[in-house]
């Protein structure tokens, strides 16, 4: 059996219930903007199942479906989507929350395997026993890649914008939020520099920490690997007691 997932998140999500799996969209690329080439999509041709993250995310999903025999499983179905403005927030692959429901609504129907689920399932206990222990319950980051996993674990997501204008209104909210909620940290993603973030960092000694939203490693990089050092470091930015393995 070939299958070939669309990006690297939806690859490392696959691969936690079928080995015998390939990408598209490598690894280390930004996944918001990176469109596949007429290479990648001959690709699919012979592969048996093509793994999506949604044409509500990646419309290019559509044309490899027309162009390929393979059959589609579009892993957003499984998702409790969050809409902002009318526009979806694709990074429902951040909380291991939805990557059980994703397991359990589709991924099952197609590559049933007990081990993975227990995997995720252990996963989600370490993020919910460890989130409830923070000291802080509200994180900063420079990428808003974590609405899912605040609102499935009880945290607030505050986003820096990525551009160089921030509105007074806007610096003067995050400013307030900081000093409020005692924050000690921002989260930021490599390549996505933020001025704000380094301002911010310097005005309220706040550590820089980098976290990776399911796009940074390689062929052989696990999804639990990946989560279990993400929660390390929020468990360092928010003061929480890393409960589990
Ligand atoms: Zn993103």
């Amino acid at each position: 059996m070939n299958v070939v997932a669309s990006i690297f998140p939806i690859y490392l999500i696959t691969k936690l219930f079928v080995s015998n799996v390939t990408y598209l969209v490598p690894p280390n690329v930004n996944i918001h903007t990176y469109e596949p080439t007429l290479q990648d999509i001959l690709k699919v041709k012979n592969a048996n199942y093509f793994v999506g993250a949604g044409y509500i995310i990646n419309p290019w999903e559509r044309k490899i479906t027309l162009l390929s025999n393979a059959k589609y499983i579009d892993l957003s179905k499984g998702a409790n989507l969050i809409f902002i403005n009318g526009e979806v927030d694709p990074h429902y692959w951040n909380s291991p929350k939805e990557v059980l429901y994703i397991y359990k609504r589709v991924l099952k129907n197609y590559f049933p395997n007990e081990t993975g689920y227990k995997n995720i399932k252990s996963l989600d206990k370490l993020f919910e026993n460890t989130f409830k222990t923070c000291k802080i319950k509200v994180f900063i980051t420079t990428h808003p890649a974590w609405r899912y996993l605040a609102r499935d674990y009880h945290l607030k997501q505050i986003t820096l914008s990525q551009e160089n204008y921030i509105s007074p209104l806007e610096l003067a909210n995050i400013e307030r939020a900081i000093k409020k909620y005692h924050i000690k940290a921002i989260l930021a993603i490599p390549k996505y520099y933020s001025k704000l973030a380094e301002y911010l960092s310097k005005k309220y000694h706040l550590k820089i920490y980098y976290v990776n939203p399911c796009i940074f490693g390689n062929k052989t990089t696990t999804y639990i690997d990946v989560m279990r050092y993400n929660i390390k470091v929020f468990a360092k930015a928010m003061e929480c007691e890393v409960k589990g393995k």
